[in-house]
């Protein structure tokens, strides 16, 4: 199966101890195919009981598969990592169904999956391990192991809704510990998918991975379930906040990501011909709904106009339309919602002065007439007090400021925007390029890069608003999900 996907994914099941359980919740959210603006599944908001059996599936789970020996764990990754090779077209096909990002990005998000799992395969042959020193005194020694601890909740976006569970799920189970994931409601089809395969086909013990659906509820009640040692969040910077000081009240640890807006800043000695195709699509990949999409376009110094005309070319060559349609290179918006808070944002740009170098609001897709488009905006003129320029938009809008000088533009960078998710810069200057690196107060630098997304070997996290925790996704999940253990031994 590639380009033939179902039409409607029915009313998704828990998954609650490896059975596949339908909730009695009389919520239910819906999830959309956002490109057609059709519904694809019927979303039920678990009751707190049902999250309660999630979470009592997961430790039971726990008190056996602690003692499963890594090198069998690690097994499963590998039949993990099969599964997902294996299915790598149907997956990406769902996830441009439900998510509308073009089939090229979801093969994308599925790479990024299978590297996590590399990963982590890995770092349990090696990062996992403790540590010892002898003779600390005189017959004494004292060493260190790493622990899991039991059970976590995994609260994902809707924006990756695959690669962000990825981000925690090999790490959590190689290690020893047991989960409860929580899809976004609007994207959670593509996860379900994947929670059939890991039961169907990778045959990990039952409740290992457990699937809840819902919103903001059954967050909570599974964050204050006394069996939950811990919560990984990403999302918006209002929610992770909460969702930071929650874990905190009730003693739990937490990695929070939070939202963004990006800067990417161009100066006059940057490589524009060269660069243009990567910086548009910093902009404008996934329809600009990436935690490391560009945001603000800074100009510095004589470049503005050049950099304006070349740009506004290429982002209006973009072929818009249905993902999983061929030469279509930006999808819809998820929601008619996010498409309408995205129109507003542009709305609220020009009644601020903004000056609109082209306005997508009006796109039409005539094969596909009630998605959820909206074409590329640029608007010039921003200035770095404007709405426009503070808040994430989290949609295909540019907004270029202009700059004097690289010391300016820094200034804006750091001053704008509470944020500190990315920043990127194109020079061919190393000197700039060095100042830039060493000045902006951001998590990922991109240099002549648009989306500097750290590869799994690497922590994923921002600063700022964009970030609350202390360890960040990916790689440093290793020591999120393991307690260190100290033993001091006389004989
Ligand atoms: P969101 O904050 O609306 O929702 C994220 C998750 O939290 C969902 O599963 C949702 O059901 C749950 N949730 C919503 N409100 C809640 C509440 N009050 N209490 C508990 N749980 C709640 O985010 P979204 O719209 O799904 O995703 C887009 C956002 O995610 C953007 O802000 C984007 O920048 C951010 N994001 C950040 C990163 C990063 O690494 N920093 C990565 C991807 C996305």
């Amino acid at each position: 199966m590639s380009r033939e996907p179902r039409p409607d994914y029915g009313k998704l099941k828990l998954l609650v101890g490896g059975e596949w359980v339908e909730s009695q919740s009389s919520e239910l959210g819906q999830a959309f195919d956002p490109g057609k603006g059709a519904p694809l599944a019927l979303v039920p908001f678990a009751l707190p009981e049902e999250a309660d059996r999630a979470v009592a599936a997961g430790q039971s789970a726990f008190e056996k598969w602690k003692d499963v020996s890594i090198l069998e764990r690690v097994k499963y990754l590998y039949k993990l990592k099969d599964a997902l090779e294996r299915n790598t077209d149907e997956l990406a096909t769902i996830n441009t169904q439900n998510h509308g990002k073009t089939l090229e990005e979801s093969l994308g998000e599925l790479k990024r999956c299978v590297e996590n799992v590399d990963v982590a395969i890995a770092a349990a042959y090696t990062l996992a391990k403790g540590d010892t020193l002898d003779q600390i005194a005189q017959g004494i020694d004292v060493s260190m192991s790493k622990e899991p601890l039991g059970v976590f909740t995994i609260v994902c976006p809707f924006n990756f809704p695959m690669m962000v569970p990825f981000w925690f799920i090999p790490y959590a189970i190689v290690l020893g510990n047991t989960i409860v994931v929580k899809p976004s409601e609007l994207t959670p089809v593509p996860m379900q998918r994947v929670a059939e395969l890991i039961k169907d086909e990778v045959g990990l013990p039952p409740g290992v991975v457990n699937i809840v659906h819902g919103g903001r509820h059954v967050v909570e009640r599974l964050i204050a379930n006394r069996d939950v040692k811990g919560v990984t969040f990403v999302g918006s910077t209002p929610v992770a906040k909460q969702i930071y000081r929650m874990a905190g009240e009730h003693g739990k640890r937490a990695i929070a990501n939070g939202g963004a807006k990006n800067s990417v800043l161009v100066m006059p000695d940057a490589d524009l011909d060269g660069s243009m195709s990567n910086l548009v699509s910093s902009f404008f990949g996934n329809t600009g709904q990436r935690c490391l999409a560009g945001a603000n376009l800074i100009s510095v110094g004589d470049v503005h106009d050049s950099l304006l005309s070349k740009f506004t070319k290429t982002a209006l060559a973009l072929k818009v339309g249905y993902g999983l349609e061929s030469g279509v290179q930006m999808g819809p918006l998820v929601t008619e919602k996010a498409r309408k808070r995205v129109s507003d944002y542009v709305e609220t740009g020009l009644g601020e002065g903004a000056k609109p170098v082209s306005d997508g609001r009006g796109l039409k897709i005539l094969e596909h007439p009630d998605g959820f488009y909206l074409g590329a905006t640029i608007l010039d003129q921003v200035t770095p007090d404007m709405r426009i320029a503070r808040e994430e938009v989290f949609g295909p809008i540019a907004s270029v400021i202009s700059a004097r000088t690289l010391d300016q533009a820094i200034e804006i960078i750091n001053g704008s925007t509470n944020f500190g998710n990315m920043g990127c810069i194109y020079t061919s200057s190393g000197k700039s390029a060095r100042e830039f690196r060493r000045r902006v107060d951001a998590g990922n630098i991109g240099v002549n890069i648009g989306v500097a997304a750290p590869s799994a070997y690497y922590p994923f996290g921002g600063r700022r608003d964009s970030f609350y925790g202390v360890l960040h996704a990916q790689i440093d999940t290793i020591e999120f999900f393991t307690d260190k253990k100290i033993t001091i031994s006389k004989w």
